[in-house]
């Protein structure tokens, strides 16, 4: 007996998926899947599954389920067991209690419209209050974001990005008014509660990984490497998700959206012609993927930055 506690080595490479059950896994989460995928095993590395149901009321019923079960027809079952974040509010408690507790975090009574002359960034509070006839269970918890506060870092695909915190988005939510986590602060506790090294997930989420590198350096933690993979269009330009119906998955019969998917990471579609089984795509698309391939996300963040918070109250 040596006497010395065991050691958990921190993993080298993990990566993650981690699709909201706003719908059924449709060809831009398969490209995110498997971009996750193909990354975490080209490093030797784990990929796991993440459930993001923290927003009931845009949740589908059913569809975490037939998330799953679409990601194990088209070969991508999580490293560890799956986590759902509706499980886990002790631990977005828990940060949000010591960021309050810092003074890091504070409570917000304003409201969108009285954000609206400031074109929605939060700076100050111009509510003093809870608004009067309001039946709102609480109020927000926001970040207090410093003046200035800029945040750098390199994409492995996208290479530098910057964004003035501050100025872009402010004070932004942790908590929102109607009770429910925010993503930003739920996917920094999940992040390094897992162990993740690697983010690899679509480019519709540049923006929003500043506000989480913010998040990390304000809770102690680690920030991990991101990479944020190109967006599927659709013929007219718009994001696949917001017209899924055009491109319907069908789990049953998975190498189509699966040669999609790796051609849209911008592989070379030969490699892939002559595989019968799920199994032997994933085999012989994990030994010829060359990350150096995949195509840039079409706008960068400056381009991104004014998009409105979707967890704003
Ligand atoms: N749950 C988020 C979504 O489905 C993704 C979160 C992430 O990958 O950081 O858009």
């Amino acid at each position: 007996m040596s006497g010395h506690l065991p050691t958990t080595d921190a993993p080298a490479y993990r990566g993650r998926f981690a699709p909201s059950p706003t719908g059924d896994l449709h060809a831009g989460s398969l490209l995110a899947a498997f971009g996750s995928w193909l990354l975490a095993r080209r490093h030797g590395g784990e990929w796991l599954v993440r459930i993001e149901d923290l927003d009931p009321p845009r949740e589908v019923p059913g569809a975490a389920q037939r998330q799953l079960d679409a990601l194990t027809a088209f070969g991508f079952v999580s490293d560890l067991p799956v986590v759902r974040q509706s499980q886990r509010h002790g631990l977005y408690e828990a940060a949000l209690q010591r960021l309050l507790d810092q003074d890091k975090a504070f409570v917000c009574h304003c409201s969108r419209s009285d954000l609206a002359a400031a074109g929605g960034v939060h700076r100050r509070c111009v509510a003093h209050g809870p608004r009067a006839g309001h039946a709102a269970p609480q109020a927000a918890v926001r970040l207090r974001v410093a003046d200035g506060a800029a945040v750098e870092f390199d994409d492995a695909l996208l290479g530098r990005q910057r964004q003035d915190v501050a100025r872009e988005v402010g004070d932004f939510v942790l908590r929102r008014a109607d009770g429910h986590w925010a993503y930003q602060l739920a996917v920094v506790v999940d992040d390094a509660e897992q162990r993740i090294t690697d983010v690899v997930r679509g480019a519709d989420l540049l923006d929003s990984t500043p506000r989480q590198i913010l998040l990390q350096r304000a809770l102690d933690l680690p920030t991990p490497r991101y990479a944020h993979l190109p967006l599927l269009l659709d013929a007219h330009g718009r994001k696949l998700s917001k017209s899924e119906a055009a491109h319907p998955l069908n789990p049953a019969d998975p190498l189509p959206a699966l040669r999609a998917a790796w051609a849209a990471l911008g592989q070379t579609p030969d490699t892939l012609v002559a595989v019968e089984t799920v199994t032997q795509l994933l085999r012989a698309a994990r030994d010829s993927f060359n990350p150096a391939q995949i195509p840039q996300a079409a706008p960068g963040l400056a381009a991104m930055h004014n998009d409105p918070d979707p967890n704003a109250v």
